[in-house]
């Protein structure tokens, strides 16, 4: 299943239900906050943050619950489980920070 690929009818940020049904899964406003968020991006690299912006946009990062997300891997054949300080890709195994988490925080953020 490609978790990319569903539709959402409700928003994922507030939980409201979309007049038309999206495939990120925000309403119009909370998409805006969703990516005019503040995070402190000092400890990421800027492809890393455009790859963490992509993710969100695309839809390929979704609530599981509370602090966890489910994402898309970029070939969209994985999915992590993915926190703000750990995710289960191989770089976030190894204890590094991977774009994932950044998304994870991106969307806490907001
Ligand atoms: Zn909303
Ligand atoms: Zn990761």
């Amino acid at each position: 299943m490609n978790a990319a690929a569903t539709t959402h009818t409700n928003c994922l940020r507030c939980g409201r239900t979309l007049r038309n049904p999206t495939p990120d899964g925000y309403g119009p406003k909370c998409r805006t906050k969703v990516r005019k968020a503040a995070v402190d991006l000092a400890d990421y690299k800027a492809h890393q943050v455009t790859s963490a912006r992509e993710l969100i946009e695309d839809g390929a990062i979704i609530p599981l619950r509370s602090v966890v997300f489910i994402a898309v891997s970029t070939d969209g054949t994985e999915t992590y489980r993915t926190a703000p300080t750990a995710c289960t890709c191989k770089a976030g195994l190894k204890g590094s920070r991977c774009y994932h988490q950044l998304a994870a925080r991106m969307l806490l953020a907001a």
